[in-house]
């Protein structure tokens, strides 16, 4: 019984460590302005046009990291001209 719980508390510890990190963005998308700049700054390439617009027509941008790729460093936040992005998360 004992073994059998101990190999399972490893399953799980070894999920949650395959999982990576949970880092994260939040984008205010009637904020953004659709210029782009933050595509290119992401060392991850995780920002991406989105098919949505806002209220001004725009398509704004989307944070997509399936795989958790995210280093939550902020630099889509500091090259914003326009503070759309709102947090950066460290999970
Ligand atoms: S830099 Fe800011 S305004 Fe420009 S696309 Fe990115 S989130 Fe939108
Ligand atoms: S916090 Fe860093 S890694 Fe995460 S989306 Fe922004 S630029 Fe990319």
């Amino acid at each position: 019984m004992l073994k059998f719980l101990f190999s399972a508390i490893m399953v799980i510890r070894h999920e949650n460590l395959g999982e990576g990190n949970m880092n994260y963005i939040t984008i205010d998308k009637e904020k953004c302005k659709a210029c782009y700049l933050c595509i290119n700054e992401c060392p991850k390439k995780l920002l991406k046009v989105s098919e949505e617009t806002n209220n001004l027509g725009d398509h704004v941008v989307e944070f997509d990291d399936p795989d958790h790729q995210c280093l939550a460093c902020a630099m889509c936040a500091m090259r914003c001209p326009d503070m759309a992005i709102t947090g950066v998360f460290k999970g």
